[in-house]
C-alpha cells in the first residue's frame, strides 16, 4: 500500500480537495476508489516482522480491533478536516462520546457539563460517571458565570455541545475553553449539530473534539460510526490505549460508507445551510409559528456567537407551533415530503416533536428549563429542492 498525500509540495489544499484525496492508501492494483477491506487481521512475511511490528519498530497492521486499512484512511481524512493532528473513529458517535470522557477520568474527579445535552451523553454525565466515583455539575451551557462557578479543584474534564438539540443554543467555546484551562482542565466539544465544515472546536481553544458519523458525515442514513479528533499527545495520553483494549471499533465497511460520505460533505453542507437558512426566514414570517430558532438569524439570542465561531448557520431548524402539542403534532402529520424522524443530517428532510420522543424521559420541569416545550419542532433540512420544503411547511401550516 502507498499513501498518497497529494501536492506534498504545493500550497496547503482547500478542505473540498482533501475530502476527495485526502488519506487515500492504494493497494498494488491501483483502484481508483479507496479500497473495502473486511479482514480481522494481517498475514506477516516471517516471524522477524512479526515481532518488528508488535514491538511498535516496523509499520503496518495487526487487528483490525485497532487498526485497518479502510478505518485508518477514513481517520485521516477526518484529520486533515478538523485540522487534528490525529483521529480515532469508533462505532457509534456515543463510543467516541464515552471514551473521550472515560479515557481521561478516574474515581475522585469531576466534570461540568452544559446541560443542554444529547440524552445519551447527559446519561454518560449524569448516570455513569457517577457510578465509578466521578461527580458531575451541570450548568446552563450560555452562562460563563455558571462555568467559573461550578470549577472545583478536581474539575478534570468540562464539555459541551454547540449549536445544542434541539433549542440550536450557541456557546462560546473559545471563553469556556479559557475557564477549562484556567481550573486545569480539558475541553471536549460534541461538533455533531456544527458539521466540521461550519465549525472548527480545536481552532477555538477545546482539546478534544467527538462527532456522530451517523449524521451529516455519512449524511444519507446507512451506517453508525463516531470519531475523536485531537493531539496526537491527548490521543495518545487518553484515548489509543483505551479504545485498543476495550473495542469499540468502527466496522471497516461503515469507514468505507463514511470516506465516500466526506467526498460530499461540502456540497450537502453547504445546500443544506442554505435550505434551513430559508426555510427559517420563511416560518418565522408564518402567523401560526410562535417562534423560530436558528443560528443564522438576526433574532437568534447569541447571534454574535454564532457570526464568530461559525462560518454558517448549520443545517437544522427549529419553530414553536401555536397550539401547542396538538398543533405541532397535526402540522407534522400533514407534511407529504418531510418525514417525521428523530434522525439528522440526511439528505432527507426530517422533523421530529422532541418533547414525545428524543425528550420524553426528561421530567416536564427538566424539559421547561431546556425550553423544550410542546410546541416545539425540531427540522433537519436535506437535500430537496428547497421551494419543495417550503411549500410542503406552508402547506401543512394552513
Ligand atoms: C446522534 C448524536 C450523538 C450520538 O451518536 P450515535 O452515532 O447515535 O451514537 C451524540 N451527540 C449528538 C449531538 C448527536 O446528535
Amino acid at each position: 500500500m502507498a499513501d498518497e498525500q497529494p501536492g506534498a509540495t504545493r500550497r496547503p489544499l482547500g478542505a473540498a480537495t482533501q475530502l476527495v484525496h485526502g488519506g487515500t492508501m492504494r493497494s498494488h492494483f491501483g483502484e481508483t476508489s479507496e479500497a473495502l477491506f473486511l479482514t480481522q487481521g494481517y498475514v506477516y512475511p516471517d516471524m522477524e516482522t512479526a515481532e518488528a511490528r508488535f514491538k511498535g519498530e516496523a509499520p503496518g497492521f495487526l487487528y483490525s480491533r485497532f487498526s485497518n486499512p479502510t478505518v485508518a484512511m477514513f481517520e485521516k481524512r477526518m484529520a486533515l478536516l478538523e485540522g487534528a493532528e490525529s483521529a480515532r473513529a469508533t462505532a457509534s458517535g456515543m463510543a467516541a462520546v464515552t471514551a473521550a470522557m472515560m479515557g481521561q477520568l478516574k474515581a475522585g474527579d469531576h466534570v461540568v457539563a452544559a446541560r443542554a445535552l444529547f440524552g445519551s451523553c447527559l446519561y454518560v454525565v449524569e448516570d455513569l460517571l457517577p457510578r465509578f466515583g466521578v461527580a458531575s455539575t451541570l450548568v446552563e451551557g450560555a452562562d460563563l458565570a455558571q462555568w467559573r462557578a461550578a470549577m472545583r479543584a478536581n474539575t478534570k474534564v468540562c464539555f459541551l455541545e454547540s449549536p445544542t438539540n434541539p433549542t440550536l443554543e450557541v456557546y462560546d467555546i473559545a471563553a469556556i475553553a479559557g475557564i477549562a484551562h484556567a481550573g486545569g482542565a480539558t475541553l471536549v466539544v460534541d461538533n455533531v449539530f456544527a458539521t466540521p465544515m461550519l465549525q472548527k472546536p480545536l481552532a477555538l481553544g477545546a482539546d478534544c473534539v467527538v462527532y456522530s458519523a451517523t449524521k451529516h458525515i455519512d449524511g444519507q442514513g446507512r451506517c453508525l460510526g463516531g470519531v475523536i479528533l485531537a493531539s496526537e499527545a491527548f490521543i495518545q495520553a487518553h484515548i489509543h490505549n483505551f479504545l485498543r483494549q476495550t473495542g469499540p471499533s468502527l466496522s471497516p465497511f461503515n469507514a468505507w460508507v463514511m470516506l465516500k460520505g466526506l467526498e460530499t460533505l461540502p456540497l450537502r453542507i453547504a445546500r443544506q445551510c442554505e435550505s434551513a437558512a430559508a426555510i427559517a426566514d420563511a416560518l418565522a414570517s408564518h402567523r401560526k409559528i410562535a417562534r423560530v430558532y436558528y443560528p443564522g438569524r438576526a433574532d437568534h439570542p447569541q447571534r454574535a456567537v454564532a457570526a464568530r465561531q461559525m462560518s454558517g448557520g448549520g443545517t437544522l431548524v427549529s419553530f414553536d407551533v401555536a397550539g401547542g402539542k396538538a398543533g405541532a403534532f397535526a402540522m407534522a402529520n400533514r407534511l407529504e415530503i418531510i418525514r417525521i424522524s428523530n434522525n439528522l443530517g440526511d439528505a432527507k428532510s426530517l422533523i421530529t416533536h422532541p418533547a414525545t420522543t428524543t425528550h420524553q424521559r426528561l421530567t416536564e420541569e427538566a424539559r421547561q428549563r431546556m425550553g423544550i416545550g410542546q410546541s416545539l419542532l425540531r427540522l433537519s433540512c436535506g437535500l430537496e429542492d428547497v421551494a419543495d420544503l417550503i411549500d410542503d411547511l406552508m402547506r401543512a401550516l394552513d
